[in-house]
């Protein structure tokens, strides 16, 4: 590596106070690519994530950095295609980094003629273990370097733990309202990637993948308030952390489940047509009507899908979705009702101008 110790930790420095002024996860994830590369000076710095999905895990590209140019997105979790991503096993080194959670250094060989470095990112103070970064050099990485970037990945995890701590609610592990907005326009509007030489942070954001639709699903336990009264507050608290892992594994990966209230549930899913999103949710409503709760037994859920669609916002999506969840309500409960299906079917009306749903 070519930074001397000195201009190394002028630089950590630098990289830390920017890092520490981020809020948004993607600012932290482009921050740390660009601190590593630079405090480093590699030659390269990618971030790979663990994904497990469908009971098996892959490696998901998410970003890289090479010097003089801005840290690239190479994937959107949100919108990741199975072709994106490589099985766990394709790459041991990696593999042996994330489970043993230990830094692993490789040498040059005839195939590539940089060494590589492997480092651990966890989550948790070490608890979790969510992906590996990549450092590409031309020299071997010392031992005070690799406690540099050991320390610098741990305050990026310390970090990624504080947005934990404000955007998931502490009962469930799911997701709040808080960081709702801000997905919801995501899957709205893909980010444009942006002119590399003009990007005002050094980090250029993802390029656009191919378009895909998104529904919202929201979900409301159905006579919760009779499980609170009949078996008492801490059974009511099991059965929305048991709906919680039911939710969790009943969609996919890439789906993003939140907790919107009390015994209410919002999951943004993506799916390519209509059909196919009411048949997620289905899955997941059978799931749960199939379910033994310990004590409580059986408990449904009463569901709303609605697509989220061009020039929609988060209320007038939650309201639509609502509006089908009402409509099961009134009609038998452990159901899920498409918005869309109602209203070609004439039982709700549209209000055009806000995008809102009227029952008849
Ligand atoms: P419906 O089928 O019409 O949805 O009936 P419901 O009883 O599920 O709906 P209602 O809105 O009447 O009651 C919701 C209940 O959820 C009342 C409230 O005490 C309970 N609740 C809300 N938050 C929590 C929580 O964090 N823990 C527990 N145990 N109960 C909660
Ligand atoms: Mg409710
Ligand atoms: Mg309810």
């Amino acid at each position: 590596m070519k930074n001397s110790a000195a201009s190394r930790s002028a630089s950590l420095i630098d990289h830390l106070v920017r890092l520490s002024g981020m809020r948004k996860r993607d600012d932290l994830l482009g921050g740390i690519t660009l601190a590593l590369l630079e405090t480093m000076g590699a030659s390269k710095v990618e971030v790979f994530s663990l994904v497990h999905d469908e009971n098996k895990r892959f490696w998901l590209p998410l970003t890289q950095a090479l010097p003089g140019r801005s840290v690239r997105f190479v994937s959107d979790p949100m919108r990741v295609e199975h072709n994106m991503m490589s099985s766990i096993e394709s790459d041991p080194e990696r593999l042996q980094c994330l489970d043993r959670v230990e830094t692993v250094a490789s040498t040059p060989t005839p195939a590539r003629s940089a060494h590589l470095t492997r480092f651990p990112m966890t989550l948790a103070e070490g608890a979790t273990l969510w992906g590996v970064a990549e450092i590409e050099s031309q020299q071997a990485v010392s031992q005070a370097e690799m406690m540099d970037v050991t320390r610098l990945l741990s305050m990026y995890g310390n970090m990624l733990d504080m947005l934990d701590y404000s955007e998931c609610d502490a009962l469930t592990g799911l997701w709040n309202r808080k960081p709702f907005d801000d997905l919801f326009y995501k899957a709205l509007k893909p980010i444009e990637p942006t002119d590399s030489d003009h990007s005002p942070d050094g980090v250029e954001h993802r390029a656009t993948t191919s378009p895909s639709n998104f529904w919202l699903a929201m979900v409301d336990i159905d006579h919760f308030k009779q499980v609170n009264d009949t078996y008492g507050h801490l059974i009511g608290d099991e059965v929305l952390i048991l709906v919680a892992r039911l939710l969790k594994t009943s969609f996919r990966a890439y789906d993003r489940v939140y907790r919107f209230g009390g015994e209410e549930f919002l999951v943004v899913l993506r799916s390519g047509d209509h059909d196919a999103a009411v048949r997620a949710v289905e899955r997941f409503r059978t799931n749960m009507a199939n379910y033994n709760f310990p004590q409580a037994g059986r408990i449904t859920a009463s569901v709303g899908v609605t697509e989220i669609v061009s020039g929609d916002s988060p209320a007038a999506a939650c309201e639509r979705a609502d509006q089908a969840v009402y409509y099961a309500k009134h009609h038998g409960r452990n159901q899920v009702c498409s918005e869309a299906d109602l209203v070609r079917r004439g039982l709700l009306k549209v209000d055009l101008k806000v995008g809102d749903v009227e029952l008849f």
